[in-house]
């Protein structure tokens, strides 16, 4: 194939530059001057190493860098008031000039005050600024200043707060008299600084700006050019102006990292090998053996699935369902069509307990169907995993359950048609494609108990088909849920007695580190796990010698090795213990029907999804469940989680409702994906965007055959990917 890899043709042209930039230099020595996108922005004018470094620390390094940081919001200049007009409130602009007099005080050592006098034809006003004494050398009588800012009431009349100013020279208007951009800085910068060095750079590296987005996008989303909307974005000479450059860039922000993340995972909708095709989709024989009927959400999936199993494309479907809404038996029908049809399915799962139990309610299922289970994980002796990774190889084991252990190199499969991964949001992308790999493009079904908004789905898994099941399982109750303070413990250790009493069994989630211990913590976060561990022993221990001495007690945390807690985790499952006693690593999967009881201490230490999925490990059974969430924080995020989580069961509804506390930034942001922070776009705004982005993305990868094709594009996609080196979707 003649496909030059893209980061071949990054290096060409980043040797190629270099060698311009040399001859240039020997050659024509004036041309130095010549800004390129490429260059520091230590080459514009009035940067110097504190601006640099201020810079930096925002992310810019090139002057193409600096472009690309959007304003975070925008004053409208283009109406300036007279002093005598301004209300309380407004965000004015006016233009005027010093009345000499500028007024200093110093309040203390390290407080000082300067008021400066200012007038128009209509009237005069007060400007104070605070610990700037040098803001009486910045006007200059004689001279006319615009002045921005918000009108306030001060004691001496109507004054701006938060103020910008800038010089008014005749013919040389820079912002004042039309729409400001503000961005988001840090400290070392002023706007106005920020806004000079944008207007500069703009000006010397004017028509340098390429457009990596193939004119048959542009032409078909009706996008104006890159060019004309990074100076837009910047200084917009009108409001529509404005809007055609935002639309153009929240497209591109969308386009891209949809394409990468896409290009990242591998492209989808690959035609499958005849080996792959699935024609028999009689699941009777499944079904009949199911202690239960299908609920009507998981049928519908189902159909979902096997349409598309039996399309002649690879499967490449995200299954969504709240904890306990009975995915599993999902992915049971689905290995079950793999192998009738003459394939082999995989399952991985992110904890080794969750995939020991999958394998036994897997294998006591598929005995009675003569299909072959196998276990693959790191606890394992060599000599099992040799046997295993034989098994698989040959064929003999038809389905195969594991943890990461199944992405090793050396384990082959015959014919790998379908894989599962099971709490896919646990994986890398890279560690679910390198599952994939072992398969010529193999059917994917990725299930997660983690919903997430709509629109947030679009991007994320913006490659992949979707499938929801909300309902729950029949005879299933609300697990009613508390939010307590640690005064409750009492009370709430004798609620736990009485249900153990009636047979039942419970969970006590434990505080991971106390508040004090944390800051220096953070120093050390290698002490961390250390630290959990003396918690989790000692509370235990607490309980274990106190209020619960007279019941069987496990405890389960991070520290374990994979074979100790594999024990302890079967040990509560067979009932033999009637606590556990753990840190999150209870978290994903593990299923104890006969649990009605979870107590979660320190409950602010977690996000509501996690506290949703510790609260699915009870209520897993028709038995009444409960679960007590114990926190004294006052903190009004965590006082808004603990009463969303005592209001809702839906694990749709809390995770709206998380977005809503969080605000989208943070929910999408970098702590919760790994993915770039969107500049621009608003995932709860720019919806349509959005999915004409993703439309876009989709039919350019179909019709290019699963490649980028256009080169500008396939070079900013692999910088992109660069910077997402982490992510974990
Ligand atoms: P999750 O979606 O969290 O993986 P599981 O597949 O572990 O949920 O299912 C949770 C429990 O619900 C299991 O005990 C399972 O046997 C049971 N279950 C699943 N589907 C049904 C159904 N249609 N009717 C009754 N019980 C079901
Ligand atoms: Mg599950």
């Amino acid at each position: 194939m003649g496909i030059i890899p893209p980061h071949v043709i990054a290096d060409l042209i980043r040797n190629l530059t270099t060698l311009i930039a040399q001859r240039r230099d020997v050659a024509h020595p004036s041309w130095r001057k010549l800004m390129l996108l490429t260059d520091s922005v230590a080459k514009l004018k009035s940067v110097g190493e504190s601006r640099l470094a201020a810079l930096n620390l925002m992310g810019i390094e090139t002057i193409g860098d600096l472009l690309e940081f959007f304003p975070r919001d925008y004053m409208d200049r283009s109406k300036i008031s007279t002093v005598a007009e301004l209300y309380e409130g407004q965000l004015a602009t006016i233009l005027v000039s010093p009345t000499g007099n500028p007024q200093y005080r110093q309040m203390s050592p390290k407080r000082s005050v300067t008021k400066i006098y200012f007038k128009d034809n209509t009237g005069q006003l007060a400007i104070s600024w605070f610990n700037q004494p040098y803001m009486q050398g910045n006007f200059k009588a004689g001279e006319s200043y615009y002045i921005s800012g918000k009108v306030v009431w001060g004691s001496f009349g109507l004054s701006l707060e938060n103020v910008e100013y800038e010089r008014f020279v005749d013919g040389e208007e820079l912002s004042a008299g039309r729409i400001v951009p503000r961005y988001r800085l840090s400290s070392g910068l002023t706007q106005k600084v920020f806004r000079s060095l944008i207007h500069q750079a703009l000006a010397e590296t004017k028509g340098q700006l390429q457009d990596f987005l193939p004119d048959i996008i542009l032409d078909s989303q009706g996008l104006c050019q890159r060019s004309f909307a990074i100076e837009n974005i910047h200084f917009p000479l009108s409001g529509e102006d404005f809007y055609e450059a935002r639309k153009r860039l929240v497209f591109e922000e969308l386009f891209l990292l949809q394409a990468a993340l896409i290009a990242a995972k591998g492209f989808l909708r690959h035609k499958v090998d005849d080996s792959k095709i699935i024609t028999n989709v009689d699941l009777q024989p499944v079904l009949s053996l199911l202690p239960f009927e299908l609920t009507k959400d998981q049928n519908k999936v189902v159909s979902e699935i096997v349409s598309d199993l039996t399309s002649g494309y690879a499967l490449n479907r995200l299954l969504q369902g709240d904890v306990g809404s009975g995915k599993t038996a999902i992915a049971m029908l689905m290995c079950y069509l793999a192998v009738v049809n003459g394939g082999q399915a995989v399952v991985m799962a992110p904890t080794e307990t969750l995939a020991k139990q999958h394998f036994e309610g897997f294998t006591k299922l598929f005995n009675q169907l003569g299909i072959t289970c196998g276990l693959l994980c790191g606890s394992q002796k060599a000599k099992e995993k040799r046997e295993a990774k034989d098994g698989v190889a040959r064929g003999a084991i038809q389905i195969t359950i594991g943890t990461h252990a199944l992405l090793q190199e050396d384990v082959e499969f015959k014919n790998l048609s379908l894989v599962i991964t099971d709490e896919q949001h646990r994986f890398g992308v890279r560690q679910r494609a390198t599952l994939g790999e072992k398969g010529q493009h193999p059917h994917i079904l990725a299930m997660t108990a983690t919903p997430i908004p709509r629109s947030l789905a679009m991007v994320l898994y913006g490659d992949m088909d979707i499938s929801t099941i909300r309902e729950m399982p029949p005879g299933r109750q609300i697990i009613d849920t508390y939010s307590v303070t640690r005064a409750y413990h009492p009370r709430i250790f004798e609620f736990i007695r009485k249900e153990i009493e009636k047979g039942h069994q419970a969970y006590i989630i434990c505080p991971l580190i106390a508040k004090d211990e944390d800051e220096e913590a953070g120093v050390q976060a290698r002490n961390d796990k250390k630290k959990e561990l003396t918690q989790v022993m000692k509370f235990a221990q607490e309980l274990a010698s106190g209020v619960f001495s007279d019941i069987t007690l496990g405890i389960l945390h991070g520290k374990m090795k994979a074979g100790e807690k594999a024990a302890v985790m079967e040990s509560f499952a067979k009932g033999e213990t009637k606590i556990l006693v753990s840190t999150t690593v209870v978290e994903v999967g593990i299923n104890v029907p006969n649990a009605t009881i979870i107590m979660i201490e320190n409950a602010e230490r977690f996000g509501i999804s996690q506290l949703h999925q510790l609260r699915g490990r009870v209520g897993r059974s028709d038995k009444k469940s409960y679960c007590v969430l114990v926190t004294d924080s006052k903190n009004e995020v965590s006082k808004k989680r603990m009463e969303a989580m005592t209001k809702s069961n839906d694990g749709f509804v809390l995770s709206e409702l998380d977005l809503e506390i969080r605000g989208p930034g943070e929910f999408f942001g970098t702590s919760q994906h790994g993915l770039p922070t969107l500049m621009l776009a608003n995932l709860y705004k720019d919806t349509e965007v959005l999915a004409a982005a993703r439309e876009a993305v989709l039919k350019m990868f179909e019709d290019d055959g699963g490649e980028i094709k256009h080169n500008p594009l396939k070079i900013k996609i692999k910088a992109l990917l660069g910077k997402m080196q982490n992510i974990s979707l």
